[in-house]
């Protein structure tokens, strides 16, 4: 699954809140320490990054999806250097010793660069607000294609396998015309969220267009794509749709899979899915096809 937009705000709520415990942990230090009080174990220990309010809650995060975030690693890591830089002053105050000006400069900066690093991470969290549908609240297609462009320049680096799969719902307009526009929002709502939660905590899913959903599963070859496609497709099949107090529906959808390669650009391997779901329409709908096997097939007819 990833974040939604829901989801994201709430992490952004919290981190607000993590923060203001950070202050309130920093001010009962300096409590300790101008007063010769004695340091609680958060406030004096080798851990004590992980122990806080804020370590605790970073670490209950959902790490797979925020790793994407440059910012997640980096409030992490001056997270730690502030506690580590504590923990030195405390420490030293402890055996007696005696703290620099030096010393407690270097607390004073690792704090301010993690409020910084604090900062930036809110606005990058807020800046991908952005990039979600607003009827589905997954992403767009915009912030998809920038996931597919990194995807494709990591697989010129590896020899990881890398899969696009196209998702287009089968005869849409049909609830649309029978049950109301309303109806159908709500379809393509319930079926997003679903397919969000089905996937793996590093794949990725975007509303391409109307109806249409694209899905990309890094790290996983054509049939592992297949398999994890059928289990979508069953699945959605099955699901109980509520539009209204009385009425519940079933949709399907026709799946079109394709296998990146690094000299094909975004757009093409777009194209291919494309055509696979396509085909997998011409085939009855509610069905998988993958593109590669689709010109193998076609040139075996060709042979014969
Ligand atoms: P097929 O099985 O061949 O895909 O048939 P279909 O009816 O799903 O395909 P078609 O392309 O004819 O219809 C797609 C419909 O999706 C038409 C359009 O009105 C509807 N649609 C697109 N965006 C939205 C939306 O945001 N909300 C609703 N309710 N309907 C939408
Ligand atoms: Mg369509
Ligand atoms: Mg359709």
């Amino acid at each position: 699954m990833q974040l939604t937009s829901e989801k994201l705000r709430a992490v952004v709520k919290e981190l607000e809140e993590a923060v203001i415990e950070h202050q309130r942990w920093l001010h009962a230090w300096h409590r300790s320490l101008i007063f010769d009080l004695p340091l609680n174990e958060v406030c004096f220990s080798r851990h004590s990054y992980r122990q806080c309010r804020f370590g605790q809650w970073y670490r209950g995060l959902p790490s797979a999806v925020l790793s994407r975030h440059p910012g997640f690693t980096a409030i992490d890591q001056h997270h730690r250097k502030l506690h580590e830089s504590a923990y030195t002053l405390a420490a030293k105050i402890e055996c007696g010793k005696i703290i620099t000006i030096g010393d407690y400069e270097n607390l004073i900066e690792n704090e301010r660069n993690f409020s910084k690093a604090v900062l930036d991470f809110k606005e990058e969290l807020l800046k991908t607000l952005f990039e979600f549908d607003p009827l589905t609240d997954i992403l767009n297609r915009q912030a998809f294609i920038r996931i597919l462009d990194g995807e494709l320049a990591r697989l010129s680096r590896t020899d990881e396998s890398c899969c696009i799969c196209m998702v287009d719902l089968d005869h849409f307009k049909a609830i649309n015309d029978t049950h109301g526009h309303l109806a159908g929002d709500r379809v393509l709502r319930v079926t997003a969220q679903y397919l969000n939660h089905k996937i793996r905590p590093y794949d990725s899913i975007c509303r391409y267009g109307g109806e249409e959903f694209l899905i990309c599963l890094p790290n996983t070859d054509l049939e592992r794509a297949k398999h994890i496609m059928n289990r979508l497709r069953t699945g959605l099949a099955s699901l109980n749709i509520d539009v209204d107090e009385e009425c519940s529906l079933n949709v399907t959808a026709s799946f079109g899979i394709t296998k990146m390669v690094i000299d094909i650009s975004i757009e093409g391997h777009i194209a291919r899915a494309d055509e696979a779901m396509y085909a997998a329409k011409q085939g009855g709908r509610d069905r998988v096809v993958v593109y590669e096997e689709m010109s193998l097939s076609l040139n075996h007819e060709k042979q014969a």
